[in-house]
């Protein structure tokens, strides 16, 4: 196993292996099932569809860009975690991923729970009916207002994240006469990346308590006296896009030597662990996830073993996927609106949108894939660059890519797998109007969340 040091916390980048571009794919207009979403084909003419719509009609009702988003496949693989976890353990979606109304009531339909991380995310959850109880909430710097307000609604748990904030809780509980459930988020020196891990005796970043130094068995000491808290179990978080189980085979190591710890000073064997989320997706056709009844029976026996080495009982584990849930299940339609090829180099395709609603590849490297989506084309391959539209020489969406050398303005590309971490992370930056994400199923496309439009942006400017 590699095991390459950075410094931890400001990239969190998906640390992909070199060179996945260096020759052209076989054949341009194939679709490689693993990084499109599931009902996705090509019609007769070659044309894109998506739950049996073309991506013609659909730009044409809905504009460009657009999040299109397969309603289909995101109940699929919301119940593949449910069912992979069966009845003894509990499936959060990261609603950081995504949120919207509509993905809320999926969720419940398929029988999943909701990690929020915001006031917003908490509301947004709330008016789409989601159970409190099957709510956590996240942050490390949840406000006391945010608190309250979780608190009142009766959320299932709270995850705390530092000393100040077990103390807040069981103020704000106790003040409201009531006892909070809770989960203290532990650091246990494991930084996980896709194909690689770090493990040392500390972590450098701003989430959770140290297990180093004993301040994770203080925290639990802290949060055992209060009224106000009941102390249901820890939980560990220790990455993103990672397809390597064994990161959080170490975590679970050290989460079950705390617990292991909390029995023998305490008396009490916590009920709960929760490994947090991070699991990988195919981006581009070099990247080969694992299913969900896979990591599940991976991280059911990590955690069984290690409690029997310990002599605990086996504790109800939860995971909280967020992008290997939703993040295949969408792609971003553009318009192609230049193709500038730069001689030796490589040629510029420019699109209606870019670094507003999809930070991700500047912010960091991610990898995409990319295909011509309104035409097939026999046309030899060209190495490309799509670009956005943007102030910013830095506003690539797809890095490197090889597309028709017959591209032209007028025709439409997409860009798979941007259901997570996309539409959250957009921004109006430029006064750019954020894309709509329609939701497409069995022949029929909804707006599940609307395009803004310069009166939104308009409004917020109050002069
Ligand atoms: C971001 C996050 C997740 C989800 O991560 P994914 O990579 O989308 O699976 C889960 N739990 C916590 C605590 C997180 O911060």
């Amino acid at each position: 196993m590699s095991r390459s040091a950075h410094p931890a916390g400001p990239r969190h980048a998906d640390v992909l292996p070199e060179g996945h571009y260096s020759a052209p794919p076989a054949d341009l207009n194939a679709l490689d099932p693993k990084v499109w979403a599931q009902t996705v084909t090509r019609d007769g003419d070659g044309v894109l569809t998506v739950g049996g719509i073309d991506v013609k009609s659909l730009a044409e009702e809905f504009g460009t860009p657009a999040y299109i988003l397969d309603e289909t496949d995101f109940r699929a693989r919301a119940r593949a975690w449910r069912t992979a976890f069966g009845q003894d353990a509990d499936v959060f979606y990261a609603g950081k991923a995504f949120l919207s109304r509509a993905v809320v009531r999926w969720l419940h339909e398929e029988g999943l729970n909701l990690d929020v991380c915001s006031g917003g995310e908490l509301a947004t959850a709330l008016s789409a009916g989601m159970p409190a109880d099957r709510i956590a909430f996240h942050g490390n710097n949840k406000s006391p207002a945010e608190i309250r307000r979780a608190v009142e609604a009766g959320v299932g748990r709270i995850v705390l994240d530092s000393f100040q904030e077990i103390a807040r809780v069981a103020h704000i509980a106790q003040e409201l006469g009531k006892r909070q459930r809770v989960q203290i988020r532990i650091t246990v020196g494991v930084e996980a990346h896709t194909h690689e891990f770090i493990a040392t005796a500390h972590e450098d970043q701003k989430f959770g308590i140290p297990l180093a130094g004993g301040q994770a068995a203080e925290a639990v000491r802290r949060a055992l006296q209060l009224d106000g808290l009941e102390l249901i179990g820890i939980h560990s978080h220790i990455g993103s896009q990672i397809f390597d189980m064994s990161g959080f085979e170490v975590a679970a190591h050290r989460v079950v030597g705390l617990l292991k710890d909390i029995r023998d000073e305490h008396g009490v064997e916590l009920p709960e662990i929760d490994l947090g989320g991070g699991l990988g997706i195919a981006y581009t056709s070099a990247d080969d996830p694992r299913e969900p009844h896979e990591i599940a029976k991976a991280l059911t026996e990590i955690v069984t073993r290690e409690c029997e080495s310990a002599r605990l009982r086996t504790p109800r584990i939860s995971v909280e996927p967020g992008r290997a849930v939703v993040g295949p299940t969408a792609f971003t339609l553009y318009e192609v609106g230049t193709v500038k090829p730069l001689d030796g180099l490589r040629t510029y395709v420019s699109v209606d949108g870019g670094m507003s609603d999809n930070i991700r590849t500047a912010l960091y490297d991610a990898e995409y894939s990319v295909a011509l989506v309104s035409r097939a084309s026999d046309a030899e391959p060209m190495l490309a660059r799509v670009v956005g539209k943007h102030c910013e020489s830095g506003d690539i969406v797809v890095k490197d890519a090889f597309l028709p050398a017959d591209l032209a303005p007028g025709d439409l590309i997409a860009v798979p797998a941007t259901g997570a971490y996309c539409r959250s992370m957009a921004s109006n930056y430029n006064h750019a109007l954020r894309p709509p994400v329609v939701a497409v199923k069995d022949g029929e496309a909804r707006v599940i969340v609307r395009r803004e439009t310069e009166d939104d942006l308009l409004r917020l400017d109050v002069g």
